[in-house]
């Protein structure tokens, strides 16, 4: 999810008159005073708000300049706060460098405004149907601590659809973060990498489950590899097997790319011409080392 960064404007003075009462929504209004309010932020001291008197139904409310609402933080430090601590600091670190900016900011003013701003970033996850949904982890590193972070998308558009840190790896944790959005999205389809919490996850509720096939094709390219350098160790250089091995792995990896639908036999048919050589030792193929697995 690309998250879209709008640090507010704040205007010392409402710049407007409010277009209708607060309370009955009609439009005709005395302006009944103005008042100055002490704000906390990194250019102003203060701000100037107006008060409205309705004449419907004779009720008063303040009129607040834009950036500037009832609470003692001016917007844009609410922004700042919230911003520095996603960026891994600290709020006594983040309520220092705001003070430093000019801005009073206690750490717990920090906290509750990085609170809120998660808040509203889980209120605006996206609404409507997903039928395919992707999941992957990712490992980023804040203060020198691993940090796992789960994304999912739409799986047919590729459009993110959230995050979330993940404190567990195992099956229940990823239950606990996929669900919200399966329920909500109407998901059917969960595709993932091979590891195993998401096939349990996914079986737990209720959906089918796919392998992401550019995790597949990465994870043969890196098998064939390491296959291929055992294979270099073993075999004499010249011999016709090693030729015949490097070649069998280019075409697994071709029909990775292609998804033929011939491909399948294909696979299959260079599946049963190893095994062969498992079984009979004499044959095209010499018996691995260990036993080889394509997936896993
Ligand atoms: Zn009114």
């Amino acid at each position: 999810m690309k998250i879209r960064l709008v640090v507010p404007d704040v205007n010392v003075h409402p710049t407007e008159r409010p277009r209708r009462c607060r309370y009955c929504r009609k439009p005709y209004l005395h302006r009944h005073g103005t008042f100055r309010k002490p704000v906390r932020d990194h250019k102003l001291q203060e701000a100037i708000v107006d008060r409205y008197k309705c004449v419907s139904c004779g009720r008063t409310f303040r009129h607040y300049p834009s950036g500037i609402t009832p609470k003692d933080q001016s917007q844009r430090t609410v922004v700042l706060a919230a911003l520095m601590y996603a960026l891994g600091l600290s709020c006594s670190a983040s309520s220092h460098l705001l003070r430093a900016l000019g801005a009073e900011i206690s750490k717990m003013s920090v906290w509750r405004d990085a609170q809120e701003a998660g808040e509203a970033l889980r209120k605006s996850r996206p609404r409507g149907r997903v039928r395919v949904m992707g999941a992957d982890e990712t490992v980023f590193w804040v203060k020198g601590e691993e940090v796992v972070v789960g994304f999912v998308v739409d799986g047919s558009s590729g459009k993110s659809l959230g995050f979330e840190v993940l404190f567990e790896g195992e099956a229940g944790a990823f239950r606990g973060w996929l669900e919200p959005y399966t329920e909500e999205l109407g998901v059917e389809v969960l595709v993932s990498d091979d590891n195993d919490s998401y096939s349990v996850a996914a079986a737990e509720l209720g959906l089918e489950h796919q392998l992401c096939i550019a995790h597949v094709r990465k994870y043969v390219s890196k098998r064939a590899k390491s296959i291929l350098e055992q294979a270099r160790r073993e075999y004499e250089e010249q011999d016709d097997k090693l030729q015949k091995l490097s070649e069998d792995l280019e075409v697994l990896k071709g029909l990775l790319k292609e998804l033929s639908e011939q491909g399948i036999h294909e696979i299959e048919r260079l599946h049963r011409g190893y095994l062969c050589g498992l079984l009979h030792p004499g044959g095209r193929a010499r018996r691995p080392r260990k036993p080889q697995r394509l997936t896993g």
